[in-house]
């Protein structure tokens, strides 16, 4: 079986940017990936929010991530899904498609995925208008007519940083009511230009090159309507990528994303987690990187001195 110092699961903005201070630490590193490394933003048609990228694109903004990682020295395996560990030992064991892999330390940041409406037009319309990430995407559409789908926290939060941008925000809940936090939804009430529509779903997101319009169906009345928009930002949840390393012991919230302390520590020694799969409240290209560095010298500290244990 090889042996690492420390095995960083998932080759996103968190685990690229373990993977260089780890390497720099002097730990014999290796990343897997189940995809090609770059991780989600990768999938980003425009970043203007990562400082020292003005205007970049996701795509381009992986690649630098990934090469930056390989050129220091850390090994990266792409296409290789990691598929079972054993994290209560000593000896962490990771099993791939491939192989079994031994390390001293794993740091966990296989990222997460938001849920999708599954409506016709939207796998169509995803970075062309349908977005998942108001903070990433809001500012494209300053002055325009947006829809917010969902009625939970997250939908709400993302309403109220779009009334600060667009022109008019729709937002289209399935049931009567939010489900979120009172000052949240007094704060949307006080909004001019933000209009609720209450028990209505989507039916499909249309337009040419960007979207256009939307067809609203009342899930009571069952009439539908068409609704000129220039975005639709899906708020419906947020689904990690954590049901093996949960499997393995470690422990997660109640949606699933793992807990960890300051230090990037989940609950079980010499195992770590950095990104969008912790329960940060904040997931972003920069917050993620933050907590990859973290993990990366909390791990060092971990596995080089001893007396860090106790
Ligand atoms: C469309 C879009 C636009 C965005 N725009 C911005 C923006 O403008 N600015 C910004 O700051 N943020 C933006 N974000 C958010 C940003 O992409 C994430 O916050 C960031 O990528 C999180 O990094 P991460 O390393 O935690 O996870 P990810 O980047 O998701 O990386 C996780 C990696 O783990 C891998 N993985 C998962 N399971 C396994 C497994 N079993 N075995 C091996 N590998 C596995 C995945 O393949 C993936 O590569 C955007 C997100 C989206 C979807």
């Amino acid at each position: 079986m090889e042996n690492w110092d420390i095995i960083i699961i998932g080759a996103g903005s968190a685990g690229l940017s373990a993977g260089i201070y780890a390497v720099r630490s002097g730990l014999k590193t290796l990343v897997i990936d189940e995809k090609f490394a770059g991780g989600t933003i990768a999938d980003a048609s425009k970043v203007v929010n990562y400082p020292g990228f003005a205007d970049i694109s996701g795509g381009e903004l992986a690649e630098k991530m990934t090469s930056h990682c390989r050129k220091v020295g850390a090994t990266i395996h792409d296409l290789e899904p990691m598929i079972e560990l054993q994290l209560l030992g000593e000896v962490k064991v990771v099993k791939t498609s491939r192989t079994s892999y031994e390390a001293k330390a794993v740091i966990i940041s296989m990222g997460s995925h938001y849920k999708e409406i599954g409506v016709k037009g939207e796998a169509e319309f995803k970075g062309r208008g349908v977005s998942y990430c108001g903070v990433c995407d809001g500012p494209f559409f300053k002055g325009k007519k947006v829809l917010v789908v969902g009625g939970g926290n997250t939908a709400c939060i993302t309403t109220l940083y779009l009334a600060g941008l667009a022109a008019e925000v729709y937002v289209i809940h399935r049931r009567e009511a939010f489900r979120a936090e009172e000052s949240l939804v007094s704060d949307i009430s006080a909004k001019s230009n933000v209009k609720v529509m209450w028990n209505t779903e989507i039916q499909e997101i249309k337009g040419n090159q960007q979207v256009q319009s939307v067809t609203l169906i009342d899930n009571i009345t069952k009439k539908t309507s068409e609704l000129a928009v220039d975005a639709v930002f899906v708020q419906i949840g947020e689904a990690p990528n954590s049901q093996l390393a949960k499997a393995a012991g470690v422990e997660v919230d109640e949606i699933g994303f793992i807990k960890v302390d300051v230090k990037q520590q989940t609950n079980l020694q010499g195992v770590f987690a950095a990104g969008d799969i912790t329960d940060q409240p904040i997931k972003q290209v920069g917050t993620a990187v933050g907590q990859g560095i973290v993990a990366a010298l909390e791990a060092y500290s971990y596995i080089k001195r001893p007396y860090y244990r106790k």
